[in-house]
């Protein structure tokens, strides 16, 4: 058999390997297999990519593994989970800057045709703004800048010059495709430019469409980089990123009752100001939530980003068996943007083996969240801010919340009365069915189990 055809034929078992591993990611029961199934496609894709090309030798490709294997292993094993979220948006810009690179080089590589000079124009592009922009998202999303939407007069002429002066010099790189040309660095600039100019206007709270739209954004880089050097299985890869990516996005716009077009475009948060939220407290100790909690038929859990950062989920699933063995049902209600990353709580709560039946979605729990005992919220803010349903003033109106208010008690699990990730005041902590558990969530969950020994 010939190198070409064993090449082709690895690459057919890859992207078999692939369109398997995303349809077992659809589940939390399979999305770890999923996710190696994917990994196993992706190692022989890119083994046979180079053995076939022939450029490196089998010694560069074991010793290059190797690098990437440590870096990835020490990278999954060191990163917090909070700090997930970053690392997915470095990792788009990687994979946007490696797609800018093989546009670049085959660029260099000399006489190109018209389609491949389009190709690689489209690589080179797409890769630089997702690069540029997944920076802008990670500092955004790690604090290193002010994740508060920056907006400015005159923005969107200068977005659409940008955008215009970009066409222009690409338009003019394809018709002198060379890797010397004033115009492929006229693309390049502009193109990171317009990456960044593209995410600083979306407020953090955005974030998780802007990071799901920027990993399509480099599986369509991808893509224009698999057409630019012939390669079939990155053309494969990059359409499957590109559209999970697409689809993701529009879950998520969905999830906050909002357009792609008015996440992007609208500087949420920059300019509305919600009504002042003032009132009672109602603080509550560890045994007077034991004594409700006794007591309940069911029990609801609410978990947010504070779970996360305290690293309650263990307890968590402590106290939800303590109640079940007192022959209280006991649900978790998932938000789909809780936490910092799409499927965080979900992350968390199938590391602490909770079982997938007790997980209900938001929309499923909403119609009989009056018929809860108690809702335990544990350490979530903007996903159970009522005002996003009553006040259109609010910066978070319209985003669809999980209505812990309308159950019968509401244990609201967190540190302080700071806000959460949008900076938007919450009434809920100052409902009359509301009681305030001050505290670490993970100390708190133990005082209370405590009290049930
Ligand atoms: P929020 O960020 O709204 O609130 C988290 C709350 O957790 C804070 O108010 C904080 O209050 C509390 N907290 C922090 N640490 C602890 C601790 N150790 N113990 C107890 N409580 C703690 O989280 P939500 O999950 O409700 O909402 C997610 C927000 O993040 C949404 O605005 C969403 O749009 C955004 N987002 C979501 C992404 C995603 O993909 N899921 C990605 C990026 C942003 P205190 O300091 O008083 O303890």
């Amino acid at each position: 058999m010939s190198g070409v055809l064993i090449a082709n034929l690895a690459y057919i078992l890859s992207a078999i390997l692939f369109i398997f591993g995303l349809k077992m990611l659809g589940s939390p029961a399979t999305a770890r297999r999923g996710n190696a199934c994917s990994a196993v496609g992706m190692l022989i894709a890119i083994v046979a990519g180079l053995a076939s090309s022939g450029i490196v030798s089998p010694q560069w490709i074991a010793i290059g593994m190797l690098i990437g294997a440590v870096i990835g292993a020490s990278a999954a094993r060191l990163v917090a989970m909070t700090s997930m979220p970053e690392m997915v948006a470095l990792f788009n810009g990687f994979g946007g800057s490696a797609s800018l690179f093989v546009g670049w080089a085959t660029l260099a590589g000399g006489d190109v045709s018209t389609f491949t000079a389009v190709t690689i124009l489209l690589s080179i592009l797409i890769g630089g703004v997702t690069f540029s922009g997944s920076l802008i998202a990670y500092g955004k999303l790690s604090e290193a800048i002010n994740s508060a939407a920056v907006v400015f007069t005159g923005q969107r002429v200068v977005n659409s010059l940008i955008l215009i002066a970009l066409l222009a010099s690409g338009f003019m790189l394809c018709t002198v495709p060379a890797p010397d040309s004033i115009w492929l660095y006229a693309v390049l600039g502009l193109a990171l430019l317009l990456g960044v100019m593209a995410v600083i206007p979306i407020g953090g709270a955005d974030m998780p469409v802007v990071i799901s739209l920027l990993n399509s954004y480099s599986g369509i880089a991808a893509c224009a980089a698999g057409f630019a050097i012939g390669n079939n299985v990155l053309i494969v890869a990059g359409s499957l990123v590109g559209a999970s990516g697409i689809i993701l996005t529009q879950i998520m716009c969905k999830a906050m009752n909002r357009s792609l077009a008015n996440v992007l475009f609208s500087g949420f948060g920059a300019a509305k100001q919600g009504k002042a939220v003032e009132g009672e407290v109602r603080p509550i100790t560890p045994e007077d939530a034991y004594y409700i909690l006794e007591a309940a038929a069911n029990v609801c859990f609410v978990p947010g980003y504070g779970m996360a950062v305290a690293q309650a989920q263990h307890v968590v699933k402590e106290l939800g068996e303590i109640l079940e063995n007192n022959g209280t049902e006991v649900t978790f209600a998932i938000h789909p943007v809780a936490g910092r990353m799409p499927g965080h709580m979900n992350v968390l709560l199938a590391e602490a083996d909770v079982p997938y039946e007790q997980l209900i979605e938001m929309d499923d729990i909403n119609p009989r969240i009056e018929t809860v005992d108690v809702a335990i919220v544990i350490g979530a803010n903007d996903v159970v801010n009522p005002s996003a349903r009553e006040d259109p003033d609010s910066p978070i109106a319209g985003m669809p919340i999980i209505n812990v208010d309308k159950a019968r008690t509401v244990f609201v699990l967190k540190r302080s009365m700071a806000s959460g990730f949008a900076g938007v005041d919450n009434p809920l902590f100052f409902a009359e069915n509301t009681r305030m558990l001050f505290g670490d969530a993970k100390d708190s969950i133990g005082s209370v189990i405590g009290e049930f020994s």
